[in-house]
């Protein structure tokens, strides 16, 4: 008898962000992967549309990454980090700080999306305690941010779903408006035109409160998980610039922008604004070993250094903090997109990529498209009375037909694994409109 026919062994496993008992009724299940095609437990070869969840981009089972998990954990399986640590480490640090923006130099490793966005608002709050600065605790986040699902992560995160459940969060906690206007911004190709004056949120937000309690404001260049909003032009500029006025520290929350999305190493280069703290994930490790990383500039890691009242600099760390496996994956993945040189074969997709996605434009129900680098966003109009159903039968619909596609209610969004092919991408985005056009 299958495992899976036994009763009870399904509904063991409580699926995180799932409609579970749907799952259970009609379950999508995964054999193995390849590059650019999942196989599912039927046979079929179904085309990664999304990279995972944002993570897998240089493709599937990269043998290089494999080959380096697998030696590592013959050679060292796990070391502490805590007193101690491992020559891993240290190198991957100095290779993921290179490609970050100049004096953004040190890195602090976590496991995860979560942690390392946890890890960044405390960072924040420290560096002002180090500095004497010790009033301003006040954390700005954004209306339809996705910060991960820590209790920091959720008070400054913008979903009402992910709040609403559990109790007060943090205190201190702001939001500035989102960007999304599909009235002024429908069917851009790239960035939008409108809205870079929404950043001046920020500034009400420092009359109401004054400069000197506000810590850090965190933002993701490009907010992925609520359905690809892109910044207005010159939004992130402005932001910076209030930032600086007001000595407010700026984290750009690049769990999903990071490692090539959007042509370039961080959405930071690419939009040629620097921040004070990149968090990053997924991508760190192609998503084979759980890991993430918070980097910081070198004006905060000194801070720390120089002022620290112990021994000890910072008082938070994980037990998996730089993990010697993870530090190999992490290693591997980046020498991979190194040689592959999959950023610039990004930047050089983007353009296919656009006009391939903007060809869904006339089909029913959709009402807006949006694009930057490989990632891409089709929104249908919700059905009446029903908001998100219209989203999940085009994703239940999309698996059927051969394709993985995420959907944030009833906004399909897609991001590849950065080896796709022109071709791929055309198959993509045809199977796609063929779901569309039968979908009621
Ligand atoms: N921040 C952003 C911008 C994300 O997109 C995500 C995950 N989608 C997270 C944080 C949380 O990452 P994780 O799921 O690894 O905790």
């Amino acid at each position: 008898m299958n495992v899976l026919d036994q009763p009870n062994t399904m509904s063991s496993f409580w699926m995180p962000f799932s409609a579970n008992r749907d799952f259970l009724r009609e379950p999508r299940m995964i054999q193995t992967a390849e590059g650019m095609y999942y196989t599912s437990s039927d046979g079929r070869k179904v085309m990664d549309g999304t990279a995972g969840l944002w993570c897998v981009n240089a493709g599937h089972r990269d043998p290089l990454i494999v080959e380096a998990v697998q030696k590592q954990v013959h050679e060292l399986d796990y070391a502490p980090n805590f007193q101690f640590s491992h020559p891993q480490a240290f190198e991957l640090s100095a290779k993921l700080t290179a490609m970050m923006p100049e004096g953004m130099s040190h890195a602090f490793f976590t496991n995860s999306g979560s942690e390392s966005v946890d890890t960044a608002l405390k960072i924040a709050l420290h560096y002002h305690r180090m500095r004497g600065d010790g009033a301003r605790t006040r954390l700005i986040g954004r209306e339809r941010g996705y910060h991960g699902t820590g209790f920091g992560g959720i008070s400054v995160g913008g979903i009402v779903k992910n709040r609403m459940h559990f109790g007060t969060l943090l205190t201190g906690v702001d939001h500035l408006r989102h960007t999304h206007d599909p009235e002024k911004n429908a069917f851009s190709r790239g960035c939008p035109e409108h809205g870079a004056e929404l950043a001046d949120d920020l500034e009400r937000l420092v009359a109401l409160h004054d400069a000197s309690t506000i810590a850090a404001v965190i933002v993701e260049p490009m907010a992925g998980s609520t359905g690809v909003l892109l910044p207005p032009k010159g939004y992130l500029q402005r932001l910076r610039e209030i930032c600086d006025r007001h000595g407010i520290l700026l984290i750009f929350d690049e769990v999903i922008t990071a490692f090539g999305r959007l042509g370039a190493a961080t959405a930071s280069e690419y939009f040629d604004v620097k921040p004070d703290i990149i968090t990053t994930a997924k991508g760190l490790t192609n998503g084979v070993i759980p890991m993430g990383a918070v980097v910081v500039s070198d004006k905060i890691y000194a801070s720390a250094m120089e002022n620290a009242d112990a021994p000890i600099e910072l008082f938070h760390g994980y037990t998996y903090s730089a993990n010697p496996v993870s530090c190999a994956a992490a290693l591997a993945t980046l020498e991979s997109y190194k040689q592959n040189d999959l950023f610039r074969r990004a930047a050089l997709l983007s353009g296919p990529w656009e006009d391939q996605l903007h060809s869904l434009r006339d089909l029913p129900n959709v009402i807006d498209i949006r694009n930057l680098g490989l990632v891409g966003a089709v929104e249908l109009a919700p059905r009446e009375g029903a908001p998100g159903a219209r989203g999940y039968d085009a994703m239940k619909r999309a698996w059927d037909a051969g394709i993985m596609i995420r959907v944030t209610g009833d906004i399909i969004a897609l991001s590849p694994p950065l080896i796709i092919s022109e071709p791929e991408i055309t198959t993509l985005c045809q199977t796609l409109g063929e779901v569309l056009v039968d979908l009621p």
